[in-house]
């Protein structure tokens, strides 16, 4: 079993990304098994920056691999916003709910049709040699006009993926993995490892 640390806070990624690669031969470390956790500003413009930014701090940190994925909403009636801030697009201190609320203030008056958006992520590792892969993941959908669901985190309750009439926060976790964004990427790195021997 290859031993690599888990570069994410966030409970829900967790899961997902456990979930994502329990079929290949490695035993995560995560935020609570690793404590204390090095502070680390995403100040990068790029999913692809913020993620290696997140995964290189946490190598300096553990001197192991890392796997860290980076990932946001673009909304095309707010040109693309949040994207890479999605995670605090309600400011400094933002939480889900007040993301959330700051999403649903902005899109009132826009309409069923004009609500489309996607989620993105992108998703590295990097060895404690600096090499790295990286791999990036797109799910289509659109914001529905009320939140319906408790399943996922963040804006799922108010993502509907395309050619479904529920939201990420309604459908099951299995089918959340199945087709989304982090899914995707997750499973092209997964796929990128096993053509390497990044990890001998
Ligand atoms: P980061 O990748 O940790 O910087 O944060 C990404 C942010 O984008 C999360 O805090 C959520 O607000 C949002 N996000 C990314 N992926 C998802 C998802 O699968 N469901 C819901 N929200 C997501």
């Amino acid at each position: 079993m290859f031993e690599i640390v888990l570069g994410t806070a966030n409970p829900g990624k967790v899961n997902e990304i456990v979930k994502l690669w329990s079929d290949l031969p490695v035993r995560f470390i995560t935020k609570e098994q690793m404590e204390p956790w090095p502070d680390i500003v995403e100040s990068g413009d790029t999913y692809l920056e913020n993620a290696l930014i997140k995964a290189r701090a946490l190598v300096e940190f553990s001197s192991k691999p890392v796997l860290a994925d980076d990932s946001g909403i673009e909304i095309d009636a707010l040109d693309g916003a949040p994207g890479v801030k999605s995670a605090r697009f309600a400011g400094s201190g933002a939480t889900d709910a007040s993301n959330n609320l700051r999403m649903a203030h902005l899109l009132l008056d826009v309409p069923e049709g004009s609500r489309t958006a996607r989620y993105r992520c992108v998703a590295v590792l990097v060895k404690p040699d600096g090499t790295c892969l990286d791999a990036e993941g797109v799910c289509e959908g659109s914001i529905a006009l009320v939140p319906e669901g408790e399943g996922g985190f963040g804006y799922d309750p108010w993502f509907v993926p395309a050619g479904q009439d529920k939201t990420f926060g309604q459908l099951s976790a299995e089918f959340k993995d199945s087709i989304s964004h982090r899914g995707e990427a997750l499973r092209r790195l997964a796929e990128k490892l096993k053509s390497t021997d990044f990890l001998t």
